[in-house]
């Protein structure tokens, strides 16, 4: 633990990746279990942990990279970092993200930039960039993200490392800071799949504080997999969507040469369509606007974090609170959201959004049916450089448009390392049946 901080400060400086260190605390959690010894079968005893900071901690500050969260210090950890440290793995800080989780590149952060572990003039992806960059740089092996629309997938692309978006309900979002409630998944982000596996096993399962968690039996993924020959007879269906105009060429030559190693491992890849994935990006910022425009309704400059000075009355406290506290991407999803809610446009705009996403997850079913798992690239693009994309919203949202379907879909993505353009990371995505992740892990497994 004590070299684990010595690294991390002396890389982070150019990483950028933690925005609070746990040191003190970490300390004496790895004394405690030094002196209480650990199970021998226990594989994450004394694990470092990076974790995003959209979930909650109990004692070190959680600001989602919000300014109007700046001095939010919470009274009680998330499901998934109670779980760990049960456990026996160590916090070791708190890691940069888009501000709220909005974002794909990290840079809407209030707080500070974080740059990709392979070329410090690119963003690490968003939005759990932080906790991708801290895993990708050596810094910690196993990091939380959250993914409302691709944020642990995408960042785990653009750093050449493993992310996991488990299926909707596999993991409690208690402890969460919500984004979009009906998308949000907490997921590991690692460097092995292995490690993967193991982690997802010790978060996943029913929470009562969680209704919408699961009681599925959770399965040991990690013991699940087998060298080699997992992929042996398994059907494997290629969107044409994934590949169409807009995907870079070194993008979709990793992945034709990612099916043809499929293939000579014994699986079948055909290609198959996904006809309504066109429509995911825009009914997704829709649905997971007006969500966020419900969910941020709290932060009123009364309960939590930052209050704006210089007031005269309440309503003054709230509209100056949420004035000076949230970033521009945040106002912009707010007044999109509640646009989309309002009275005399919810039909146009929310209840078509939600029809497109019932027709988009029948698209994802009609596949899956015959198929045990979906191939594709991650983004487009390997990473783009610091900058380049922020002012421009709409070629941001468009990033999105190979994650965001299975948000919408409720399903598994599996975010594997598959290549490299111009030396920079390229990822493949394996997305499968709701509850399959195991499935997804064996294949990358066998392609790791
Ligand atoms: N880039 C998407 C957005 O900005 C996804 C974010 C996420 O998954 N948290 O909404």
């Amino acid at each position: 633990t004590q070299e684990t901080f010595a690294n991390v400060k002396a890389t982070d400086a150019k990483i950028g990746a933690f925005l609070t260190l746990n040191e003190d605390a970490a300390l004496k959690q790895a004394d405690a279990i030094d002196a209480d010894g650990v199970a021998a079968d226990n594989p994450l005893a004394g694990i470092a942990i990076g974790v995003k900071d959209n979930i909650v901690t109990k004692g070190l500050k959680t600001t989602a990279s919000s300014k109007i969260l700046a001095n939010f210090t919470p009274v009680y950890d998330a499901t998934v970092v109670e779980k760990l440290t049960a456990a026996k793995t160590i916090t070791i800080g708190k890691t940069n993200m888009d501000e709220f989780a909005m974002g794909g590149s990290t840079e809407t952060s209030a707080f500070q930039t974080t740059k990709n572990a392979w070329d410090q003039t690119k963003v690490p992806g968003g939005s759990s960039g932080g906790s991708a960059a801290a895993v990708a740089s050596g810094q910690v092996p196993v990091a939380f993200g959250s993914d409302t629309g691709g944020s642990i997938r995408q960042p785990a692309s653009f750093n050449g490392i493993v992310g996991m978006k488990p299926t909707y309900g596999r993991v409690s979002r208690w402890g969460l800071i919500a984004f979009g409630s009906s998308l949000d998944q907490i997921g590991p982000i690692t460097r092995t799949i292995k490690d993967n596996a193991t982690v997802l096993s010790a978060i996943a399962g029913h929470d009562k504080h969680d209704l919408t968690s699961s009681d599925k039996a959770v399965p040991d993924f990690a013991a699940g997999l087998n060298e080699g020959t997992s992929v042996k007879g398994m059907r494997i269906g290629l969107p044409k969507e994934f590949l169409a105009e807009g995907v870079d060429d070194d993008v979709r030559k990793a992945i034709l040469a990612a099916a043809d190693t499929y293939r000579q491992l014994g699986a079948t890849v055909d290609e198959v369509s996904l006809p309504h994935n066109q429509y995911g990006v825009a009914a997704y910022y829709i649905i997971a606007s007006s969500e966020a425009s419900s969910n941020l309704q709290r932060f009123d400059g009364i309960r939590y974090g930052y209050r704006a000075q210089d007031v005269k009355n309440l309503e003054d406290v709230y509209v100056k609170s949420r004035s000076e506290g949230f970033g521009d991407e945040v106002k912009r999803r707010i007044m999109l959201g509640t646009f989309s809610l309002s009275a005399g446009f919810y039909d146009a705009y929310f209840l078509k959004a939600a029809k497109v996403r019932t027709v988009i997850l029948n698209d994802f079913k009609a596949v899956l049916k015959d198929h045990d798992f979906i191939m594709g690239p991650v983004a487009p693009t390997p990473a783009f450089g610091l900058g380049d994309e922020l002012m421009d919203p709409i070629t941001m949202y468009m990033n999105d448009v190979l994650t965001i379907p299975v948000n919408l879909a409720g399903l598994p993505g599996l975010a594997v390392p598959a290549g490299f353009s111009n030396n920079l990371p390229v990822g493949m995505q394996l997305i499968g049946r709701p509850f399959d992740e195991g499935t997804l892990y064996k294949a990358g497994y066998a392609f790791e």
